[in-house]
């Protein structure tokens, strides 16, 4: 299975980490309580199709992605970055 990596390009799947469901919307703290946190952390579908996982470039730029995947096929339809790496790096002056 290869991974296009947004900053290496296609890389074999071995280089990456799975990181988890990216799908799940961690809970805030006016809503946090024990049964909504149990159910963040432990309570996952096994989705069958197309699905968006996060996956970590360990061994490349060690930058974090979500990752378009069907689960049936492993096809790899797109990997975007995520959280301050995916934000456009300006220059100084640039603003
Ligand atoms: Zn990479």
């Amino acid at each position: 299975m290869l991974i296009p990596c947004p900053v290496c390009g296609p890389r074999d799947h071995e280089e990456f980490t799975y990181g988890g469901d990216a799908t799940v919307t961690r809970p805030t703290i006016a809503e946090l309580s024990a049964a909504t946190w149990g159910t963040f952390v432990y309570d996952r579908t096994n989705p069958k199709g197309a699905h968006e996982e996060h996956w970590h470039h360990v061994h490349g730029c060690r930058r974090w992605m979500v990752v378009s995947r069907d689960t049936e096929t492993h096809a790899v339809t797109e990997a975007r970055l995520v959280g301050a790496w995916a934000e456009p790096k300006t220059e100084p002056g640039e603003d």
